[in-house]
């Protein structure tokens, strides 16, 4: 998988996980291939099943406002989920199906190579802090496999409830200050630091 675009045309006809069958379209993730930012979210909706794209319900919406509240769009960020196919009646992902489909998400990281990553929510959390739980691991910036992860809620979580709403307001509102400060001292990720690492190619010998 080379391109973004090679794998949305992959994820369109993957049939590695039952919940193919029941999509109308996959969601491959979308926003701008270079992207500073990262957002991984938990899967497609009915809207996005609908039209193909990542967060256009009403916590898309939200998620939209978040944004513009820092200054930014979605263009400028790029928004993945964990599955790439709507789960049944927004049923939770199975752990199956975020193992079929994670090759396409590790990639689409690798790619774009974001400075920072934020998860929304649990199942996104748990792909860097398996077993943490969200409301105590929300809020705080941590390195996982050189990469800065920023843990916080849900918008669709926090759409119905002021408490939640102002928690990941105030998560929002950091994220200039993190990026900043990721300008100011870049992290290696893992794999690139494996080939510094590597033993320089053996010498041939002249003789
Ligand atoms: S959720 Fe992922 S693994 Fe399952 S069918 Fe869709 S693209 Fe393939």
């Amino acid at each position: 998988m080379n391109s973004l675009e090679e794998i949305a045309q992959l994820v369109s006809s993957c049939t590695q996980c039952d919940l193919h069958r029941g999509r109308t379209h996959a969601v491959p993730g979308e926003g701008a291939s270079d992207a500073e930012v990262m957002f991984i979210g938990e899967g497609p909706g009915v809207q996005e099943d609908r039209q193909g794209r990542p967060f256009v319900g009403p916590a898309g919406r939200f998620l939209e406002d978040l944004l513009a509240s820092i200054g930014l769009t979605r263009r400028q960020v790029y928004i993945a989920n964990m599955v790439k196919c709507r789960p049944p009646q927004n049923r939770d992902p199975l752990p199956a199906e975020i193992g079929a489909c994670s090759a396409y998400l590790n990639r689409q990281i690798e790619l774009i190579d974001p400075a920072l990553i934020v998860t929304l929510g649990r199942f996104s959390l748990a792909r860097f802090f398996p077993g943490e739980s969200i409301s105590r691991a929300r809020g705080r910036v941590r390195e996982k496999d050189g990469r800065r992860i920023y843990p916080i809620m849900h918008p669709a979580a926090a759409l119905y409830r002021q408490e939640m709403r102002s928690s990941i307001e105030e998560d929002f509102r950091r994220i200039p200050e993190i990026l900043a400060q990721s300008r100011q001292q870049p992290l290696v990720p893992e794999a690139a630091q494996e080939e510094d690492q590597a033993p320089p190619p053996e010498q041939l010998s002249l003789f």
